[in-house]
């Protein structure tokens, strides 16, 4: 596994790339990172490109952090290319609506599609003794993780570690999912599996404008103005989520700690936002809760969130029922509807649904 670090943690209110870039430089320096990427790297960018969405909505990694990252790696002399693999929708599509066509072109930035696969065979693994990445992921000099700052409705938050499940393909996420079921902390352990190959040299936040509620796709933007750097992903997490004010660890952090990823003392970040966290606590998302209750039947449809459609809001485009790991849903007459008894409680359905209209709530049912 990757070895530990600190963070650097700045404010920033608005997405100026020069003052973004400002900010990663002096970061890096602060770290002891500037001198990772030297002249001729081959330097893959990793941003989240979950679905193709307007940038003001903060389902995505904003373009003017692509572009700053792209400022300082090109002072440093590093080729660029940008990749991930979408939840649906084309990486072509997903880019253009993100509005990150205008980034690419100005850089020169190459972009790969994670379609080209290769199995990572690893008995050491903590779950995924076999483990499918998309071959870009692994074949790259340097990764430069930009994950968003967003929370989640099965794993409280996505940060720089669970920004990596984007390097699995394509519908092998949904493999993972139908595997890890309603399981947070066995789905940590699939995503750690990923970390240990995947590990990105920089994982700069984009926490700007970030998503509170109902995340990772169907939250509320909310400006926290941070920008947090750091070598370590786990680190970087477990810290953001304190200073957020997070009641209790996420189970992706618990596992890095029992992983030994965090350092054994006390350990902070730096950097003018360090001690400043918001006024306000972050907002959860409605199924982080109680989704890992420990159930017999009757208890997990008491205690467990389960997804809920709006009619109102619902498209009928079908995106969730073609997603859905357990392939618990379908169309009847003119409206979607899920088997219960056999949902696992992954939340993809309303993490994919373009028209926000899947919440998750209590409910008693199958
Ligand atoms: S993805 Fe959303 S809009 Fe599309 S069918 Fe499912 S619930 Fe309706
Ligand atoms: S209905 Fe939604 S929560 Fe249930 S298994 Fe399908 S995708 Fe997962």
């Amino acid at each position: 596994m990757p070895g530990s670090g600190i963070a650097y943690f700045d404010f920033c209110d608005n997405y100026d790339a020069l003052k973004i870039a400002a900010s990663l430089r002096a970061g890096l320096t602060a770290l002891g990172l500037d001198k990772s990427i030297k002249n001729g790297d081959q330097v893959l960018l990793k941003p989240n490109l979950i679905m193709g969405k307007d940038p003001q909505l903060a389902v995505t990694t904003h373009p003017e952090i692509v572009r700053a990252v792209a400022m300082v790696l090109s002072d440093c002399g590093a080729r660029l290319s940008l990749g991930d693999s979408p939840g649906f929708g084309s990486l072509d599509g997903v880019l253009e609506k993100c509005g990150l066509k205008p980034v690419i072109s100005e850089f020169a930035i190459t972009v790969v599609p994670f379609i080209d696969e290769k199995v990572v065979v690893d008995t050491e693994n903590l779950v995924a003794k076999r483990l499918t990445l998309a071959a870009a992921a692994l074949e790259f000099d340097k990764i430069v993780n930009l994950p968003k700052l967003k929370t989640h409705s099965m794993m409280g938050s996505t940060l720089a570690v669970k920004n990596l499940f984007g390097c699995v393909p394509g519908l092998k996420k949904a493999a993972w999912h139908l595997r890890a079921g309603h399981d947070r902390h066995f789905f940590a352990r699939i995503i750690f599996d990923i970390y240990k190959h995947v590990a990105p040299v920089w994982n700069f936040l984009d926490g700007i404008t970030g998503m509170e509620g109902d995340g990772p796709t169907s939250g509320t933007p909310r400006n926290f103005n941070l920008l947090a750097l750091s070598a370590a992903a786990p680190v970087l997490d477990c810290l953001v989520e304190k200073w957020l004010g997070f009641p209790e660890p996420t189970p992706l952090s618990l596992e890095a700690e029992s992983l030994g990823l965090l350092p054994e003392t006390g350990f902070f970040a730096c950097g003018p936002a360090a001690d400043k966290p918001p006024d306000l606590p972050i907002q959860q998302a409605q199924g982080a809760a109680a989704a890992t209750f420990p159930g017999q039947r009757l208890w997990r449809r008491i205690f467990v969130k389960r997804p809920k459609i709006s009619r109102s809001r619902c498209h009928l485009c079908r995106v969730c029922v073609q997603h859905c790991p357990a392939q618990v849903m379908k169309l009847v007459d003119a409206k979607i509807v899920i088997d219960y008894k056999r949902c696992i409680r992954c939340y993809c359905c309303q993490e994919l649904c373009p028209y926000g209209a899947i919440r998750v709530g209590f409910g008693i049912g199958s």
